[in-house]
């Protein structure tokens, strides 16, 4: 379903008007995110990870990826000298700082010439 802009608008419109607004909180800790226009309103109605994307300034495939490893309770992705999946704890911040392969691995599992990065 499609909903006209102007309709968006008159609602942040008539939202203004009582010091309202729209704001987001997809993933609690990482920051409220604030809606102040029609095009954003509709985005997010509409593709919401378009939207976070955009939000976090990132394409919506990074977003994808730090999602993913942030519903993954953020656990290294890296591999034990047993062969099992290593499960420390990563902190990651905002997917802007995320890189697929070297944010999502502990000191134990990040490629040495990676580190300090
Ligand atoms: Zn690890």
């Amino acid at each position: 379903m499609d909903i006209d802009l102007k309709v968006l608008q008159e609602i942040l419109n008539r939202l203004r008007e009582v010091n309202g607004t729209i704001m987001v909180d997809p993933y609690p800790g990482y920051g409220w995110l604030f809606i102040d226009n029609a095009e954003d309103l509709r985005l997010l109605l509409h593709d919401p990870d378009a939207y976070l994307a955009k939000s976090y300034k990132v394409t919506v495939e990074r977003f994808r990826a730090w999602r993913e490893f942030f519903n993954d309770d953020k656990q290294c992705r890296g591999t034990t000298k047993r062969g099992r999946r290593c499960r420390n704890f990563v902190d990651v911040r905002t997917p802007e700082g995320f890189v697929p392969g070297i944010s999502d691995r502990c000191d134990l599992h990040t490629v040495p010439t990676l580190r300090g990065r």
